[in-house]
């Protein structure tokens, strides 16, 4: 490993005492530590929100005055030498979970595969839920000490982002990322050349570049095949996410399986473990038979040998989201591996095919799964549900023994967690809480909080929501030339006392952003009552080839725009994960209507809880198993439908039932003088005590270690996990 390097840049030419700056900048600890975040901000707050968060991009622009100021400013030079400290402290730590665990295992890297992460909103390298998981994944791989890689994209043009027209029709906004001005490294070889990695597609060899982001302890490469000497059309293989295209897709989708095993063998990496979050990086099973074919075995032995280290995590019963290659495509980008594994052309569409109704396919998904030790779906209704749907692929077991099984979700504490909140838990939990987030225990202190502290920071922080909405309104005011009633659309008349709803996510059909208004006359009733006023806060992009996704969001934007509604409903534009935070902090509701059981299983509604926001939610996905009757609301039934038109009917009835009955008088049942609503704040406990630990990122990735990776490093029968 030693040939190839990164350089922690000095281009920023920062005064020797505060020189380090640049070091934290590139290392994407700040995401999550966010005092770390105050050592750019305090330098110049404003130039902080105008490069967006991005502490590379500060640096590059901080005025040298500023920079001189700081190194003779005694309160902040104690902060950079405490800050630093503990930097340092985190990356030599020798007390985590995992080594204190598991020390005999320090050097069996587990390999983590995803076409998406999600780790901070400089880095738009994510499109929704999937990303955020692989992100708060290698962020917590790296608090809890595991031996831990990952896998990914640099794409060049990032995810778009979005404009709504008037009219409410999503533009989708694409430009090229800067890549110098993101937490970014490439590798480079002795000569200081860029490192590259090839593949072979029909008729040619492409390269790609490897970026190394460092993500606390753990490093995660991205592949980018923008590089001098591939073709033009081969450099955009990889600008963008999700293309429909199907040979671009494909071509990626090598690029990450196969082009990945190579880059970290590139790397010197042996995994013991190869983690395929999604099916998308399905084809690094092929590479690694590939590999001990080569090396002389027969493809039986070799591919048992594959699926023995590999993991599978499927993510979605949604078919957009499982791969299905038609065989001609197949042929095109395959042939010359069937007999560089042994085997003709029938064997090879074999170990993967599928008869769907519109053809013969090869199938990432049973790719995956064939190819697997392990296989998982993400709640424990997900679990059930994969195991209906793939049990066609084992006919000698009935839907209860198919081998797929399930971790719950979870979120990474520090990256979602307002620091108001953390300063409070810091003040009523034990000490080592955040170390110790999972355990349910702990968190029956969140119950001694006094009511009036809980209440005066959750009050702050829908303040700083509306006032963010606020700013940005006026800013498309003064700067986008936009008609006065997108203004108002997006946010000009919150209240920050309100009874305040969120509703935030990708905008999928299944996800049924239209649910909530789909009696307009009876929620503008609702939202409308002088003495009770509510909000409702929507967000979301759609994927720009997904028209009925745009249909959606013109729909409940056409109805965020009526007067009648007092502008009460607000669209805010642009969904990421800055808007993310504000949202699950800063509202008191956070609402969720999948037709279930599509959610599989959701992330913002933990994000939400950790923060003490309510869940009013599908009995889907993690709220199936979070909701006591207690912590928030449920919406509908614990049952299954036959009719999509009857189940959106029934819950809608359940949605408006509930806030009129339940909702919108609790949070209104204020006591006189200091209007403190006394049952409501109750509930935000109870949400807390029940929901922060289980739905932790903490307890997924230990579940992960424990129940999936450990087994596969210690199946000692296995060649890869021998060579310790
Ligand atoms: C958490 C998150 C998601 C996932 O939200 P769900 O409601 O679970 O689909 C999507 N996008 C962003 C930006 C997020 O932060």
């Amino acid at each position: 490993m030693e040939a190839f390097r990164t350089k922690t840049p000095n281009h920023f030419n920062l005064p020797e005492r505060i020189e380090r700056l640049g070091e934290v900048a590139y290392n994407l600890w700040w995401t999550w530590e966010k005092e770390a975040q105050r050592l750019f901000e305090y330098i110049d707050p404003h130039l902080w929100e105008e490069t967006y968060h991005n502490p590379v991009k500060f640096l590059r622009q901080a005025p040298r005055a500023r920079l001189n100021a700081v190194t003779f400013d005694k309160w902040y030079l104690e902060f950079y030498d405490r800050l630093l400290e503990q930097f340092d402290r985190y990356m030599a730590a020798e007390d985590t979970w995992f080594l204190q665990s598991y020390p005999d295992l320090r050097y069996n890297p587990i390999a983590y595969f995803s076409t998406e992460f999600g780790l901070h909103e400089t880095l738009p390298i994510y499109a929704g839920g999937l990303g955020v998981l692989s992100g708060d994944h290698v962020k917590e791989a790296s608090d809890l000490g595991l031996p831990f890689v990952a896998i990914g994209f640099l794409y060049t043009q990032g995810y778009f982002s979005q404009h709504i027209t008037e009219d409410g029709w999503q533009e989708a906004h694409q430009v090229n990322l800067k890549f110098s001005d993101l937490p970014v490294l490439p590798l480079i070889d002795e000569d200081e050349k860029p490192l590259t990695v090839a593949v072979e597609l029909p008729g040619r060899v492409v390269q790609a570049r490897i970026w190394e982001v460092r993500v606390g302890r753990a490093p995660l490469y991205l592949l980018d095949t923008n590089v001098e000497g591939n073709s033009d059309s081969d450099r955009m293989l990889t600008a963008r996410l999700y293309s429909s295209d199907l040979d671009l897709r494909i071509s990626q989708e090598i690029i990450l399986g196969v082009g990945g095993v190579r880059a970290l063998r590139m790397l010197g990496y042996n995994p013991n473990v190869w983690h395929m979050n999604e099916g998308h990086s399905a084809f690094l099973s092929l590479e690694r038979i590939r590999e001990k074919v080569a090396g002389g075995r027969s493809f039986e032995e070799a591919a048992e040998e594959t699926r023995r280290g590999n993991i599978f995590t499927t993510h979605t019963p949604v078919p957009a989201g499982n791969d299905e290659f038609p065989l001609w495509l197949m042929d095109k980008y395959f042939s010359h591996l069937w007999p560089e594994l042994g085997l003709n052309r029938e064997q090879f569409m074999e170990i993967a095919g599928r008869t769907l109704s519109w053809g013969e396919t090869f199938s990432m998904p049973v790719l995956a799964l064939r190819m697997s030790a392990i296989s998982n779906g993400v709640s424990e209704l997900h679990g059930q549900v994969a195991r209906d749907m793939w049990q066609f692929l084992y006919p000698t077991k009935k839907v209860a023994e198919v081998p797929i099984t399930h971790v719950t979700n979870g979120i990474h504490t520090g990256t979602w967690l307002a620091r108001r909140l953390r300063e409070l838990f810091n003040t009523y939990l034990p000490e080592n809480w955040l170390q110790d987030m999972a355990n349910p225990e702990l968190w029956e202190n969140a119950l001694n909080i006094p009511d009036e502290e809980l209440w005066e920071v959750r009050k702050h922080l829908k303040r700083k929501l509306v006032a963010y909405m606020r700013e940005r309104a006026r800013h498309q005011w003064r700067h986008d030339g936009v008609h006065p009633v997108q203004v108002v659309a997006s946010g000009t008349l919150l209240d920050p006392y309100a009874l305040t709803i969120g509703f935030a996510r990708r905008f999928s059909t299944y996800k049924r952003a239209g649910l909530v208004l789909s009696d307009l006359e009876r929620m503008l009733k609702l939202i409308n009552q002088p003495n009770r006023p509510v909000q409702i806060i929507f967000a979301g992009k759609s994927h720009p080839a997904d028209e009925p996704g745009k249909l959606l969001i013109q729909e409940v934007y056409r109805k965020v725009k009526q007067a009648e509604n007092g502008g009460r409903l607000v669209f805010l534009e642009d969904y990421d994960m800055n808007i993310a935070r504000y949202l699950v902090q800063g509202v008191d509701v956070w609402l969720n209507t999948p037709r279930r059981p599509n959610e599989a299983s959701g992330t913002s509604g933990q994000k939400a809880a950790l923060n003490g926001v309510l869940n009013f939610s599908i009995l889907d996905g993690w709220w199936r198993e979070g909701y006591n009757g207690q912590n928030g609301w449920a919406i509908g039934e614990d049952r299954a439908y036959d009719d999509p038109a009857e189940q959106d009917r029934a819950d809608a009835e359940s949605l408006y039932n509930t806030l009129e009955n339940e909702i919108i008088p609790l949070y209104y049942d204020q006591r006189p003088g200091d209007k403190l609503p006394v049952k409501w704040v109750g509930m935000v406990k109870e949400c807390l005590r029940t929901l922060a630990p289980r739905f932790s990122m903490t307890r997924m990735v230990k579940e992960y270690t424990q129940r999936l990776y450990l087994p596969v490093m210690q199946d000692t029968d296995s060649p890869v996990a021998a060579g310790k």
